[in-house]
């Protein structure tokens, strides 16, 4: 029988596990996704905005996995964790495991101070969430294009939170915006986008040259930042801030923070405060031995024992070591320590604009762009390769 590695969760974190052990036929992996795709959520951005359409932010992952003998994938729903009796509890029955990987990522966090925000807005964490937002906005772009009335009516949107996602949509949504309403020869003066940001500037913690540049570059395409303000409470079409402003939105996009995924919440392993899965130095929850916990799921930390922000580059390195101390473990190897790293960070800020991060450099404008556009495509491209090769054993169209 060889060793069964089960892994739970298909996106970046997930992929980077599979694909490592993919290499190692005496063991047998099953990738479990509620999804039959793995969504780029680093380029959800593109989508929400207009900017891309949904199939070039996804990779089949039944595709994928068919491109490695000992791989399958199934597309089910995890709805607990008997970590007591090695049981995975699936919508449609259990599935036992050797060896358990939890990379079941992050969802949009719930709102502390009014649970409306569910009702009223929308998440960008999901490819549903991300696509809705796109046909709302279009919608509601042509809608003014039809309707002279229409047109005049101020069209607001909210975004809540001012980290790297929060801004990378406003700034995408409001670009498009002004692009299309250039080029139809049409006001752009009606849209306005509310940056909701609760610290004293956008992006909080990082270098002052990126924030500035981020800045700068919301205002010069007409964001409104509302700096220093929090959501205090929302109603159909109204959300009132701390400091006591009131706007009317349309529509409202939620990227406040992110939680861990609810099927985890009763799983009876270590927690951290913020609700992550606490592990050791080689990815092993620290109250069992044979679950490695990887990206968002688990609480990362750099060599120096700082928290590491959720990204999907820490996602996929902690992937690949866990996969490695897997391996390291069956063949009775010296486990290797996390050594994670947050080696830099592009934020797209609209058109053909970003800035970066890379700690010895930061960069802002079209070269910062195209760095973030080759980021972007060495993930991306290699897996729909893979995707393409795989295909082709589960399907006899040619693609
Ligand atoms: C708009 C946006 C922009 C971002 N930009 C960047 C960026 O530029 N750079 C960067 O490094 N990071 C970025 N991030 C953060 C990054 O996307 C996350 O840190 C990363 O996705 C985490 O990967 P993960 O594999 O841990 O989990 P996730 O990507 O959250 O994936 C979890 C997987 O588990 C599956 N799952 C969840 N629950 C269940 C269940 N019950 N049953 C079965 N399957 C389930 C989901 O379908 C999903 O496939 C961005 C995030 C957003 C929202």
């Amino acid at each position: 029988m060889r060793h069964h590695v089960v892994i739970l969760g298909g996106s970046y974190a997930g992929i980077a596990v599979m694909r490592q052990l993919s290499k190692y036929p005496e063991i047998q992996v099953t990738l479990i996704d509620q999804h039959p795709y793995h969504y780029l959520q680093t380029e959800g951005y593109e989508l929400i905005s207009s900017n891309t359409s949904f199939e070039e932010t996804i990779v089949s992952l039944p595709a994928l996995c068919a491109n490695y003998e000992n791989v399958t994938f199934k597309h089910r729903t995890v709805v607990s964790i008997d970590v007591a009796n090695n049981v995975i509890l699936l919508d449609d029955g259990d599935l036992s495991y050797d060896t358990l990987v939890i990379a079941l990522g992050s969802v949009t966090k719930r709102f502390e101070c009014d649970t409306n925000v569910y009702n009223y807005s929308l998440g960008a964490k999901s490819l549903r969430g991300a696509l809705k937002l796109n046909q709302f906005f279009q919608h509601q772009l042509y809608k003014r294009l039809e309707s002279d009335k229409k047109a005049k009516e101020s069209f607001n949107i909210i975004v809540g939170g001012a980290g790297l996602s929060g801004v990378e949509i406003a700034a995408g949504m409001q670009y498009f915006f002004n692009r299309y309403y250039r080029s139809n020869a049409l006001s752009c003066a009606t849209l306005h986008i509310h940056l909701i940001v609760s610290r004293e500037s956008v992006l909080n913690g990082m270098h002052p040259s990126i924030i500035k540049s981020t800045t700068n570059r919301l205002k010069a395409l007409r964001v409104i930042l509302h700096t220093n303000s929090r959501i205090a409470s929302i109603h159909a079409h109204e959300t009132v801030l701390t400091n006591g402003t009131k706007i009317n939105f349309d529509f409202m996009i939620f990227a406040g923070g992110t939680m861990i995924a609810p099927c985890l919440k009763e799983t009876k392993l270590s927690k951290t405060a913020k609700g992550q899965f606490e592990v050791d130095d080689y990815l092993r929850s620290v109250d069992d031995k044979n679950i490695y916990i990887v990206g968002d799921a688990a609480a990362l930390k750099s060599k120096k024992g700082t928290p590491l922000p959720p990204t999907a580059q820490t996602a996929i390195q902690s992937g690949k070591l866990a996969a490695i101390n897997i391996l390291a473990t069956l063949k009775n190897k010296k486990l290797k320590p996390s050594n994670l790293k947050l080696k830099g960070i592009a934020i797209a800020l609209g058109g053909r604009y970003a800035v970066i991060d890379l700690k010895f450099i930061r960069i802002h404008g079209y070269l910062a762009y195209l760095i973030k556009k080759l980021i972007e495509r060495c993930y991306k491209w290699p897996l729909w390769y893979s995707a393409i090769k795989g295909y082709k054993n589960i399907d006899s169209c040619d693609i």
